[in-house]
């Protein structure tokens, strides 16, 4: 009998673990690094213990550490989460043979389908449908090239031992196979210490269709229906559902069917996902199997109401599978979008920072955010930037759907720039609406969904001058009362005015704000903003509440989240953030040591190819060093035409964010 659980992970889906265990009376015990002393998880666990540095493979990767703890901490199992250890069959292994029981599938399982070449050779030998390809041990790159030149372009390089999208590679015609190949190979090398590689006819139009499966040490085994995992970026999920839209029930019946055979193919036990590639015309191939609990699993427990964290310690208990599969039933409709910390308007390049705000959509049976933060946390470089996931449900798509986007408007995150505007874009385009689901619906329909959405600044003008006249306000009281202290336009004897100018999307606006009496200003637009009407002078009165901005202007009030950090105030409107810069004196021109024409790292990386040399005249936007980091390439472009003055790293060389890399002297300067 479980009684006590080691959750051999962090973040959300730590959360995630603990709040079931929690439910069912199951201590709980964390594990966390030197950078989550602080975090969510280490708070809501019984116990918690430090494992090491910040870095996962001194901490979340040390699989015999963590394991002496365990049994030191006498906890009956432990639960990998996703990630880190939870498919390690060594680490399976090392629980089994110290006594603790490890949440998962058995060892073979998960060494069966730890490889991607492995498992397509069970599935093949099991009667699972395969994509064409090749995925022998035969790593000759001539016998694999010719192999994708006899299936015929394109075809999908993968790593066999890949995981995320990486080490993955679409190949569009022989003469880029081999430049593919040296890719795809180096970044399996840094990601799975493994290049080993298998590959597959490319299917165009296909859509992700997985299933979730579950099995007892009892030889009982269900399916909990699919998700729909099509929307996606460089082969990651972005936006899940459940269930797949137009799928028929016959359809999902021999899909499920199909994932049974396969899990039980290697005698599975506990929760496993089968993934699927579905084409328009209803085949679907076996693609990879899961051995864990996935990112996505919330879809399924909302349309089937079971919690599957849950059902992972009833049959790690060696309980039967708490229900049979014609006690399965489907209900309503679920989404899940998944919220990271990264910059779609810089090539997603993963952020970094302080989360100083943070307000998520109410919460509830039917709205459901799970993450492992909460305001003023930092996400760091250690790890994986998801910063939360935001699963709704509704009695239909449409429904739902509705909800997703309303639920994105009121998630408001400032301080690290995050992908929440780009979620409500495709949320809201009409191919996602009329469910035209395919793996590459993001590059298709790129032009619209990447297309950052403006928010009208002379909407929000008003807002954001009384957000800054109240943050100064609240300065002020924090100052002295000195009279050189006060600096809020104070005259004697006259209406408090002060002039603001506000720089909003590169564009300057002067305003004039009077204070009227203790708690109301007029805002006196002027006549030189383009576009307002300089006879409407809005009566204004609030107040800053937990970073929310209750507004009245003329009348009306609304509510938005608020922030200022570094002079810049952001309003977190339902159209998007909009962020004014309250324009400080000019402190004069920049020195001309000032290194204006540097190229700078993103952010704390490794050098793994640097394209230019010390003369090389250079494009704008033209590739000139590739950064890795977080176990992906980065490549940086140059910011302008010119020449390369001076490259201050070589290939293999560590960087850290915000160095300069290369100084390229512009081309109306030479
Ligand atoms: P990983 O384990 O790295 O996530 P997968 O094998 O699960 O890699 O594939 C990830 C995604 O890549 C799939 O969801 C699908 O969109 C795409 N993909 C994989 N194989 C193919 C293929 N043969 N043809 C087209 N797309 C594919």
């Amino acid at each position: 009998m479980i009684k006590k659980i080691l959750i051999a992970n962090r973040g959300e889906i730590a959360c995630r673990v603990i709040k079931t265990a929690k439910e069912m009376g199951i201590a709980t015990v964390a594990v966390y690094s030197e950078a989550d002393i602080n975090a969510l998880h280490v708070k809501q666990a019984d116990e918690a213990i430090f494992i090491g540095p910040a870095p996962s493979k001194d901490s979340y990767l040390r699989g015999d550490f963590i394991l002496q703890k365990a049994k030191e901490l006498k906890v009956d199992a432990i639960h990998p989460g996703y990630g880190f250890l939870s498919e390690n069959a060594a680490f399976a292994r090392a629980c089994d043979q110290n006594g603790i029981i490890f949440i998962g599938p058995t060892i073979e399982a998960i060494e069966a389908m730890g490889s991607k070449s492995a498992a397509k050779q069970i599935m093949q030998d099991a009667g699972v449908p395969l994509v064409p390809g090749y995925h022998g041990d035969d790593q000759n790159p001539t016998l694999i090239k010719q192999s994708s030149n006899d299936m015929g372009y394109p075809v999908l390089l993968k790593a066999t031992a890949g995981g995320g999208g990486k080490g993955m590679r679409q190949v569009w015609s022989e003469q880029e196979f081999d430049d593919a190949l040296a890719a795809a190979k180096r970044e399996a090398m840094s990601s799975f210490n493994d290049d080993k590689m298998l590959v597959e006819k490319y299917l165009t139009e296909p859509r992700h269709v997985e299933i979730q499966v579950f099995c007892d040490n009892h030889s009982n085994g269900v399916y909990l229906f699919e998700r729909d995992c099509s929307i996606q970026r460089r082969h990651q999920k972005v936006i899940e559902e459940a269930p797949a839209p137009n799928m028929s029930d016959d359809l999902r019946r021999q899909m499920g069917e199909a994932a049974l055979k396969a899990a039980f193919a290697i005698n599975y036990s506990g929760a496993g996902t089968v993934e699927f590639l579905l084409n328009p015309d209803g085949s679907f191939y076996f693609m990879e199997m899961n051995t864990r609990l996935q990112v996505e699993h919330p879809v399924t427990e909302m349309i089937t109401g079971e919690d599957l964290v849950e059902w992972q310690i009833r049959v790690a208990n060696n309980e039967i599978l708490p229900k049979q599969q014609d006690q399965l039933k489907m209900r309503g409709h679920s989404f899940e979008a998944r919220v990271y910390a990264e910059d779609p308007n810089n090539d997603f390049l993963p952020a970094t920072g302080t989360l100083h705000l943070l307000k998520t959509p109410v919460t509830g049976a039917n709205v459901r955010v799970d993450t492992g933060v909460v305001q003023g946390d930092e996400v760091s470089i250690y790890y994986d930037p998801m910063i939360a996931k935001l699963i709704v449900w509704d009695e239909d798509r449409a429904k739902a759907l509705s909800k997703l986007e309303t639920c994105l408007q009121h998630y408001a995150i400032g301080g690290v720039v995050t992908n929440i505007d780009y979620l409500r874009r495709i949320a809201s385009s009409t191919p996602f609406k009329e469910a035209k689901l395919t793996t590459d619906f993001i590059e298709r329909h790129s032009d619209s969904i990447s297309t950052k959405s403006e928010v009208d600044a002379n909407t929000y003008l008003p807002h954001i001058a009384l957000a800054h006249v109240l943050f100064e306000a609240k300065l002020n009281a924090n100052s002295t009362d000195h009279p050189w202290d006060i600096k809020d336009a104070y005259r004697s004897n006259l209406t408090h005015c002060e002039n603001i100018e506000f720089n909003i999307n590169e564009q300057a606006f002067a305003l004039s704000i009077a204070k009227t009496s203790t708690t109301e200003w007029i805002l006196d637009i002027g006549e030189h903003n383009v576009g307002l009407d300089a006879e409407q002078k809005p009566t204004l009165s609030g107040s800053i509440e937990n970073d929310i901005l209750h507004c009245t202007v003329d009348g009306i009030k609304t509510q938005y989240p608020v922030m200022l950090v570094d002079n810049q105030i952001s309003l977190f409107t339902p159209h998007g953030i909009l962020s004014a810069k309250v324009e400080q004196p000019d402190f004069g021109e920049m020195g001309e040591d000032d290194h204006i024409n540097a190229v700078v790292a993103p952010m704390n990386g490794t050098v793994v190819a640097l394209l230019v040399k010390v003369g090389d005249a250079v494009k704008k936007g033209q590739q000139v060093i590739i950064v890795e980091a977080m176990k992906m390439e980065h490549s940086i472009k140059a910011p302008y035409d010119g020449v390369v003055a001076e490259c201050f790293f070589n290939t293999s060389d560590l960087v850290s964010g915000g160095v300069a890399l290369i100084d390229i002297t512009a081309a109306e300067s030479v």
